[in-house]
Order: structure tokens, then sequence, then C-alpha cells
């Protein structure tokens, strides 16, 4: 029998990054419940997070030990993790003395701890010499990372949770909170009861659960979103609802802005959007008429061949109106996975640098470069998360290193990313679970510690930071990702991976952001510890956050003023539906599970409310192919086919279906992976793929 003991922690799904306290009684036996300090929950979890411990405790899936295959048509073997990472460190040095530093990546994931995003951007962009490092957050965050430094001059979400109490007027785009960050909406609720004069706009093709508290839905045909916050941005004009004075002393660009808003015809963008033009009206009324705008978006604009455009649409009315930096308002990217923002922090993208520097900026890799004590890191972007499968599809990148992420089924094109790992000579994949349809393409398979078994930082959606701690040993031979990291870097000969334990990363990475703009200098293991979270901002070891930016409404572009994105058009009509494909489907997450269900797959009460993959299609949709309510279909795009059964709703626009992203080969079929389908295309400035429209046909099975 041990002993009895707890520990404050984090939930290591989505962004909203609750709080958690979790228990380990005498036998063993752990329970989680939310911490009612944490400022995210106040105590409350949703589903997923209530459930963790049972995904910690069922260890049926884990990983235990090291396995390695010298031959594609070998098994995979047994090893130590002596001969693992000596493995790993000799067909590394291999390819790149053969092939150069770029035919090797790393794909790593938005569920990576900071310290263990920061140890392998080290790795990779100073030792091995190459940016080919990238990470899911490329398919979820990456658009609104690019709108966010064009538009305020960094990367820099300015609210706070804590705005959502002051708001009078909400608007939620391509996003169901109600769903996927079911905590925040919790808030959203307890708002609109104290305060029934809050006015909620969602703006979704689909009516979800979050649409219960709306005050008006633009149902809105998908792709036209962009038009559709000029339209309402063109009535504020017309109705004379801007800040003028914000605009004049705090902006810039918005000569261009407000002649493409001249230009709009409202009726006609209405009819395009498919809304009406009294909803038009309505929403520039409940926009124009609030003390104090909040703006929250998810996937529905991120993920889009013009996901920068649409972010930028958004944003755009807040400086119209002078909504930001102030108490209730700003525009808010909710972050899909935990530590998303983290990972961009220090630099986990094949486009950015640790703390805020610019890959682009000779001096910004030189200061890094010095930091580090490397001769130089590569002014060569690297390949973002698509290119790098292309890369190893066409065998230009030979050898991938993927860490707790299953692209096999998240990519946009899962067909590809399978054939991409056939064609490859060297695949590691380094994960907790053999759930993970990844590990088939594994030539190196290494155990990695999880949730509640290792030690580090997350940040979440508004910025705060706060620490993950153990409370049980990883089973078997697992390891923490940031001690296989480090081995390796050792084995390959490299001096600067001389670390006692992480929070001496930590306090690396925060020497690094003292003096910019995310300067955490004040923030250590130990006082994370001791204190408990906070937002960046922490330039001090007294200083107590930063819960909002722009307060003075100087921002971080050259000038401090604010930039209009002021190139777009309102060109984002859908293109043409071939004959034989004549609905739009669009993808997206079910309340109960996360991501590929490695963990939430695992849990029998999560399952229980949707078990099964299946397609949401307007009962007149589906009449139209002669498809009964729960019929086997198959769904076809120009790419490949998906079997599920469908399911009737009136909850969706005509014309538009809707698939589940969750399902993949392991835990489904070949055929009910949603990435079958989905569209190739990606937006041009972010590199994010499009998830959310693809014209797809639907035939009965
Ligand atoms: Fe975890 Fe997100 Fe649920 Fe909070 S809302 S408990 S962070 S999954």
């Amino acid at each position: 029998m041990g002993t009895a003991t707890e520990v404050k922690t984090t939930c290591s799904y989505c962004g909203v990054g609750c709080g958690i306290i979790a228990r380990r009684d005498l036998h063993g036996r752990l329970t989680v419940e939310g911490d009612p300090d944490h400022p995210a929950n106040q105590g409350q979890l949703c589903s997923k997070g209530r459930t963790l411990n049972y995904v910690v405790q069922d260890q049926s899936d884990r990983l235990l030990y090291p396995q390695l295959r010298l031959h594609r048509d070998h098994p995979l073997q047994r090893v130590s993790w002596e001969q693992a990472i000596d493995r790993a460190a000799a067909v590394f040095r291999s390819v790149i003395a053969e092939h150069g530093p770029d035919s090797v990546a790393f794909y790593i994931s938005g569920q990576c701890l900071t310290e263990e995003y920061y140890l392998v951007n080290k790795l990779v962009k100073g030792y091995l010499g190459t940016n080919n490092i990238d990470t899911n957050s490329r398919l979820c965050m990456s658009s609104a990372v690019v709108a966010y430094t064009k538009m305020l001059g960094e990367d820099a979400v300015p609210v706070s949770y804590e705005d959502i109490d002051h708001t009078d007027c909400l608007l939620v785009a391509g996003a169901n909170p109600a769903w996927c960050h079911p905590i925040i909406w919790r808030r959203v609720e307890a708002r609109k009861a104290v305060y029934p004069d809050l006015k909620v706009i969602v703006v979704d093709p689909r009516r979800t659960d979050t649409c219960a508290l709306a005050d008006l839905h633009l149902q809105i045909v998908p792709g036209t979103d962009v038009l559709l916050y000029h339209a309402i941005a063109r009535r504020l004009y017309d109705t004379d609802r801007m800040d003028l004075e914000f605009i004049r002393q705090h902006t810039e660009a918005g000569e261009n802005y407000v002649r493409i808003l001249k230009s709009l015809h409202l009726r006609s963008a209405a009819k395009t959007c498919g809304v009406t033009l009294e909803e038009i009206k309505l929403a520039a009324d409940y926009i124009g008429d609030a003390r104090a705008f909040l703006s929250m978006w998810a996937m529905g604009l991120n993920q889009s061949r013009v996901g920068v455009e649409k972010n930028g649409a958004l944003i755009n009315l807040h400086l119209l109106t002078g909504q930001i930096g102030k108490i209730g308002a700003g525009p808010f990217s909710l972050t899909g996975q935990p530590n998303a923002m983290g990972g961009r922090e220090v630099g986990g993208m094949a486009s950015l640098l640790a703390a805020h520097r610019v890959l682009s900026n000779p001096a910004d890799r030189e200061e890094i470069a010095r930091f580090w004590g490397v001769d130089r890191i590569p002014a060569e972007p690297g390949l973002t998360a698509t290119q790098l499968f292309d890369g190893l599809e066409t065998g230009k990148v030979k050898a991938v290193w993927i860490i707790c992420t299953n692209p096999s089924v998240s990519l946009p094109n899962a067909l590809q990313a399978d054939a991409a790992l056939k064609r490859a000579k060297f695949v590691v994949v380094q994960d907790i679970s053999n759930r993970s349809d990844t590990a088939d393409y594994a030539d190196l398979l290494l155990p990695a510690a999880g949730w509640l078994e290792k030690t580090g930082t997350m940040t979440n959606s508004d910025r705060r930071v706060s620490l993950l701690q153990p409370l049980v040993a990883p089973p078997g031979e697992a390891r923490p990702d940031a001690d296989i990291i480090i081995d390796f870097a050792r084995r390959m000969g490299y001096s600067g991976f001389d670390y006692r334990d992480v929070s001496e990363v930590y306090d690396e990475y925060a020497r690094l952001t003292a003096g910019t703009r995310i300067d955490v200098s004040g923030l250590s293991h130990d006082r994370l510890q001791r204190e408990g979270t906070f937002q960046w901002p922490v330039p001090s070891p007294v200083h107590p956050g930063t819960p909002r930016l722009f307060t003075d409404h100087r921002f971080y572009t050259p000038t401090g003023r604010a930039r209009f994105m002021s190139t777009i058009s309102h060109a984002d009509a859908p293109p043409v539906a071939p004959p034989d494909r004549p609905l739009i489907l669009t993808t997206g997450r079910i309340r109960d599970q996360w991501h590929t269900m490695t963990r939430t797959g695992k849990v029998a009460r999560l399952r229980k409310h949707i078990d099964l993959p299946y397609l949401e299609i307007h009962p007149l949709d589906a009449a139209a192919e002669k498809l009964e309510n729960d019929q086997l279909a198959v769904v076809h795009s120009q790419r490949g086919e998906v079997r599920v059964k469908v399911r009737y709703t009136r909850d969706l626009r005509r014309g538009v279906v809707f698939l589940p992203m969750h399902w993949g080969k392991t835990l489904g079929s070949d055929l009910t992976r949603a990435n079958n389908l989905t569209d190739d295309a990606v937006d041009p400035y972010s590199k994010q793929p499009n998830f959310k429209f693809c014209h797809v046909g639907v035939r009965a099975y």
C-alpha cells in the first residue's frame, strides 16, 4: 500500500486549460476534481476532464518499452533505451551526412509541454541545422497567429476569460464552444443569467448547442465569412457606429478597408451569405450598440483556404468600433489544444523562432544562435505540416520523428499521410498509446510518459501559464518526452543539453523572453507551484501577470497602430460544385471525444454519448439521394470515400453535411476517416489546411 497524495495540475485536452486537483489514495486509485481556485474553471470540469483519471489508470493500451525494426517487413522487436537512442542517432547522422539537414524533420503536437516544445526546437533549429519542425497546431491555430501578427504586430491574444463576465455583446464564429470549449460556455451562460441584456450572435452553417443561447443565429453558406463581416462593417459605417477617434489615433490602412466596404452591395452580400438583410442589420445593431463587444472563434475561421482573411475581417470589426484593449471587449481566438499557445511562444513551428523572435530577421536568428551557443540558425523556413508530408511522399524528407500526434488520422489528406509514412526511410513515433494509427508505420516506437506522469508547463487560450505535476510513475519503461529528446541530443554529441531537470529548461526559455512582449522572466516552476497560474507577460518575480493587452491602445506594430486588414477582398465565394458532388462537407468535433480518440475512446462513459461515426444531413438532401435515416451511405469527394450511417437533422443548412473528425482506422476502419475526403487547399499565408469546405456526394451503400 502506498501513500495518499495530491497535486494541482491542468487538464490535458482543450485550450480552456481548466485547473484540476488530482488525488491518489492509499490503494493507488486516482480521482480528479476541478480546482476551485483556478481562474479558468473555478472548480468546474466538463465530461472529458472529469474522466481523465480513468484514462491514466487504464494502462491496457500503453506502450511500455522501446521497439525497433531494421526492415519494414520485420515485426517491431523490444530493445533497450540505449539501443533505441543509438539507432535513432545513427540513422539521423547518416541521413544528414548523405542528404543534408533538410532531409530530416520533426512533427510534434499542441499537446506537448512548453519545455518539450522548446527542447525540440533548440535541437532541430540550433543543432540539426534545419527549420523542419512543425506541429499539429498548424492545423489548428496558424491562421489566427498570422492575422494577429499582421494586424496587432504580434501573436498576442488581447483578452481574458474574465472579459466574458463584462461583455454585453458576444459574437461566436465558426465554433461550438457548448461542446468543444464547454467550461468557457458555462461562463457565457452564467453571464447571460445575471445579465439578460447580453446579446449573443452565433455564425455557423450548423445550428449547434451553442445556438441555444443565441439572440441571433447567422446560418451562413460555408465559405462566406469574409463577406459577412464586411457586410456588418458596411452597416456600421452607414449608421455611423464607428469609433472615429480610435481609428484616427490608433489604426492604419483604414482607407483601403473603407473603399472595400463602400464597394459592397448589402442586399446582394446578404444573399450570397445565405442570410437576410435584416439579420445583417441586427448583427450590426448589436455590435454597434455594445459598450463592450467580444468575439470568439475557432476552427470555422482558421481551417480555411482564406483563414487569415476570415480572422482579419472579424478583427477589423473590433478596430472599426474601438472594441479592443478594454474590459469585456476584444478578439479572442479559442485555442483547440491545451498548449498550442505555449508551443508558439517557444517558436514551435517551421516559420517561427523562440520567444516571438522572427525567423526571417537575421538579427533575431543571430541572437538566438548566440543564446544557444551555436553557429547559426538556418534562414530558410522549414516545411509546414502538409509540406512536410509532401516531402516524405516525394522522398525529399527521409527521416521523420513524430511526437504525441496521430497524422495518419488528423492530416487533411489521410491517404497521403499513409503513403508518405510508407515511403519514408525512417519513422520514429514517440507516443503513449498503441491506439495511434501512426504507430503502424514506426521503425522505432518510443514509449512516452503521459499526463500525471511528468512535469512541465502549458499556456491556455488566455495566455495563462500553469505547471503540470506528476502524481504517478510512468508505466513500464516509458519516459517523459523531454528526457527522450535530451538523451537523443546528447547521443548526437550536442553540448547544449545539460539540464538537471525540466525546471532548468523553463528557466532557460524564460531568460530568453526577458524584455520581449511575452516576457515570462518572472516565472519559474517554483513560483508556479507556490503561487498558481499567471497570464503573460510576467516580467519580474513580483509581477502579478497581465490580464489584458493593449489597454493603452499602443499596438506591437512598428508604428504602434493596429492595422486594418485592408488587402482583403470579399471574393470568398465558394467554387462551383461539380454535378456529382453537390453537397458541402464540413468536419468537426463531438462533445465527448478528443482528437483521434486514443484517450477519450478508452472511457465507456464518454463513448455513451456518440459511439459510432455518422454523417449529419438535412432530410431533404437525403431524400434527393433516397437515403433513409440511419442507412449506411458512401460519402465521396474528389479524393476518397467514407462509409458511415446518415443521421437526419434539420439543424444544418440545406446543401451542407457534417462528419466528425475523430474516427481513425484503429477505432473505426479505413473508411471512417473524415480526412479521406477533405480538401488539399491551404491558406496561402498560414499554410493552415481547409477542413471546413469540400464538395462531396452521398449515395446509398
Ligand atoms: Fe478539459 Fe477543456 Fe473540458 Fe476544461 S473544458 S475540462 S480544459 S476538456
